[in-house]
């Protein structure tokens, strides 16, 4: 048995008992490697299936696009999250429904197959007791995740097709108003949640699935809050305070969201505007594509982006900025109600922070402005974790 295999099955009975092992060393890699690190938002998925990747392997930024691979993850900096369902909004209509419907079943199955591929490294999770266990054995967690619930159409019972699926997270909504609910850069059609938005909640509640309030309109995570029975999340959302954009939460409503028991997952995102002027707009719709690109057409669109990361970045802010952000967010919300979903894959990744291997630089911020290992421990994973017992614990067998 390794050393991290013998803490993480003494962290595995109870997160917060991690805190009773001895804080002998606080190396931030050691602490951030014997920690249960989660990400709330893994993009990957959109790499699953491209010719000539490996998804085993430990890529890096010279060579590759992608943020996260079981290579980065299984050194110790990323012990899992939520893999994601990611379907682009489209028309209102039985047509739009129905493709998107199929786009999503197949995302989820793309997940599952790749994951299959590899069992001795990374395994499905449905449950907070699935990732302790997985942990405990040396393996790394995938949960599914949807964002964007536009391919449900108005068909609510497709949400037990996903929850059967593995899925246990999922957003109403994602750049574009749709039949649910407002999107935070959309149209106030439905100033929030449409009628079919509040049964969506019902439903997810009923099946023990926890809501993610990223994207939706400030008005959308008003009624989430008040509607739903179990805490909600934000897989991954920034704090409005450091920057004025409306995909970010304000401090009032992070207040709010902590008050109700849920949780913010720190993004890198729009702590800037967006730079996508020019050749950026163009290598983010085909990177979108990248599972269909030949591997030449790809090594082209990884040497175009590398070289826009270095005269153009995405984003216009450092690790410093970052840290101040996370730690305004952490004052605010409290160390009970912060979590991680930085958006790896789809578009996050700042100055000093472009991919997980990395993450430990947070952590050891985080001991250096004087959070202790247990309170680092509850961001990086356990209150994840509590609010999916919570959600599942408040799931009712149907009929009821
Ligand atoms: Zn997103």
């Amino acid at each position: 048995m390794t050393k991290r295999t013998l803490i993480a099955a003494l962290c595995a009975t109870a997160l917060t008992g991690c805190a009773s092992v001895p804080a002998d060393n606080l190396d931030p890699v050691a602490v951030h490697r014997d920690l249960l690190v989660l990400d709330t938002h893994l993009d990957t998925p959109l790499n699953f299936g491209r010719e000539g990747w490996d998804f085993s392997q430990a890529h890096t930024e010279a060579n590759d696009i992608a943020q996260v691979d079981l290579g980065r993850m299984a050194k110790g900096y990323l012990d899992g999250g939520f893999f994601v369902i990611y379907t682009e909004q489209g028309p209102l209509t039985a047509k739009g429904y129905g493709d998107a419907l199929a786009f999503a079943r197949t995302r989820s199955d793309t997940i599952d197959r790749e994951l299959a591929k590899f069992p001795d490294l990374i395994r499905p999770a449905t449950t907070a007791a699935d990732a302790e266990r997985l942990t405990a054995e040396g393996k790394l967690i995938a949960f599914k995740s949807i964002e964007n619930s536009y391919p449900l159409g108005n068909d609510l019972g497709l949400l037990k097709e996903f929850y059967d699926r593995g899925v246990r997270m999922a957003g109403p909504v994602h750049s574009s108003t749709n039949q649910l609910a407002d999107s935070s850069t959309g149209e106030a059609k439905w100033n929030g949640l449409s009628p079919l938005g509040r049964q969506w909640v019902e439903e997810m509640n009923r099946l023990g699935m926890v809501i993610d309030a990223s994207h939706a309109s400030d008005a959308v995570f008003d009624q989430l809050l008040e509607l739903s029975r179990t805490p909600i999340i934000l897989s991954h959302t920034s704090p409005r305070w450091a920057y004025d954009h409306p995909r970010n939460l304000d401090d009032a409503r992070i207040r709010k969201l902590a008050a109700q028991g849920g949780a913010i997952c720190m993004s890198t995102i729009f702590m800037s505007e967006i730079n996508l002027d020019g050749e950026r707009g163009e290598l983010f719709d085909q990177y979108e594509d990248i599972a269909s690109m030949s591997a030449a057409e790809q090594r082209e669109l990884i040497r175009k982006w590398r070289a826009l990361d270095k005269t153009q970045p995405l984003w216009d802010i450092d690790l410093d900025r970052y840290m101040e952000a996370l730690l305004h967010m952490i004052d605010v919300a409290g160390v009970d109600h912060v979590c991680f979903g930085a958006d790896w894959d789809g578009g996050g990744g700042i100055e000093g922070l472009m991919e997980i291997s990395s993450l430990p630089v947070v952590t050891g911020r985080l001991l250096e402005a004087g959070y202790s290992r247990a309170d680092v421990g509850k961001m990086t994973g356990g209150n994840v974790l509590r609010i999916m017992r919570a959600a599942q614990a408040g799931a009712k067998p149907s009929g009821s």
